[in-house]
């Protein structure tokens, strides 16, 4: 992307100093759109409105990447982005809210820079508030009203959805480079609680639940290691690294119990492995 002096002005609002155009990586994100996704919820105009303003400013984070541990970039501009020749399933104009985000370029971020720039399919992630869930049908807020409105399901010609409008926070988003097989796309996660304290206990749960999916690859990983050597580790790992905790808890059980049918001999021999199993033990 060709960096604008309006550019390092923008992002020089949030920096110690002014930087060059050499001295800092910038890309572009969708952050959200109008669109229904498949939670069957789409956003109002309004709320992309009010996450364009909230989203400023925000840190995101570079989840399941390697390359990415401990990075971050800071989003220093958003914008709504109206696409007058494509329509919504709700028959409005695509709009999507899109950020420009920075990173100061240093030694330890050339890996992942390159790969941003070498076109993996990204997903974002996003964490926000959003005070009023309505039906799409008959309009009654879903969490002081419910309805008997099933979204996906079509009513006199109409697809029943849920509108997220009133949108009072953004607290995070997450960059997350995937492999090109997996459906890309946008994928949100909002809090619907007004109680922030509330809020904060379902974002702490958040966070643990990813905690643990990732002791649970590691786990898998390790167990596949004992189970069949480290020759295909690799590739096992990236497999891994594709599935979501319900798969990973379900491959571990099994796993565990392939390996206490295996015969003594054979795990001890395995268990020598000290390189393979030591880089994928659990801390
Ligand atoms: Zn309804």
């Amino acid at each position: 992307m060709e960096i604008t002096p309006e550019m390092l002005t923008q992002l020089s609002t949030y920096t110690r100093r002014e930087f060059t155009a050499d001295e800092v990586y910038i890309f572009r994100v969708r952050l959200c759109d109008n669109d229904i996704d498949r939670d069957g919820e789409r956003f109002s105009l309004k709320a992309l409105d009010e996450l364009c303003a909230l989203f400023e400013g925000k840190t995101g984070i570079f989840d399941h990447n390697p390359s990415g541990e401990k990075q971050t970039a800071r989003i220093f501009k958003t914008e709504l982005v109206t696409d007058e020749n494509r329509t919504t399933a709700a028959g409005e104009p695509y709009t999507s809210l899109c950020a420009y985000a920075y990173m100061i370029r240093t030694e330890g971020n050339a890996d992942l820079i390159r790969e941003i720039d070498g076109g993996i399919k990204k997903e974002v992630s996003i964490s926000c508030t959003a005070g009023s869930h309505t039906c799409s049908i008959c309009g009654k807020d879903r969490r002081i009203a419910p309805c008997t409105h099933i979204p996906g399901e079509t009513y006199a010609g109409k697809v029943c959805h849920v509108v997220l409008s009133q949108i009072t926070d953004a607290y995070e988003w997450s960059f997350v480079a995937v492999p090109a097989q997996r459906n890309a796309g946008v994928t949100k996660h909002y809090l619907d609680s007004k109680s922030a304290d509330h809020d904060s206990q379902l974002f702490h749960c958040q966070r643990i639940l990813k905690q643990i999916e990732e002791r649970t690859r590691k786990e898998v990983v390790g167990l596949q290691c004992v189970n069949s050597g480290n020759a295909s580790a690799k590739a096992f790992a990236a497999a891994a690294a594709r599935m979501d905790l319900e798969e990973l808890l379900a491959l571990r059980d099994e796993l565990e119990t392939t390996l206490e049918k295996k015969p003594e001999r054979q795990l001890s021999d395995n268990r020598q492995n000290e390189s393979c199993i030591g880089e994928f033990r659990i801390r």
